[in-house]
């Protein structure tokens, strides 16, 4: 799987408990501030999607933000 895209995130550098300390949406702000500025939120939300990731906050979503998103798809391709 291509992870080159990680070398470009915004978080690069940053203290990973800004994304690992939030439980589910609360405290989630700061780390979704930053996420929202990244080139590659897109590649790291789909990265968390496809490889389950059940911890933090990736692509700007957190865990249950992302179980939202795979249910919401499955339905999609259901219908
Ligand atoms: S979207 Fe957020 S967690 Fe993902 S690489 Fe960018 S800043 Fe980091």
């Amino acid at each position: 799987m291509e992870l080159s895209w990680r070398l470009r995130g915004a978080c690069r550098g940053l203290d990973p408990e800004i994304f690992y300390a939030p439980s589910e949406d609360e405290g989630a702000d700061r780390a979704k501030a930053v996420c929202n500025t990244c080139v590659v939120q897109q590649q790291c939300l789909e990265f968390a999607l496809a490889n389950r990731e059940s911890e933090g906050i990736w692509g700007g979503a957190t865990e249950k933000e992302r179980r939202r998103i795979l249910r919401q798809r499955r339905k999609t391709a259901a219908a």
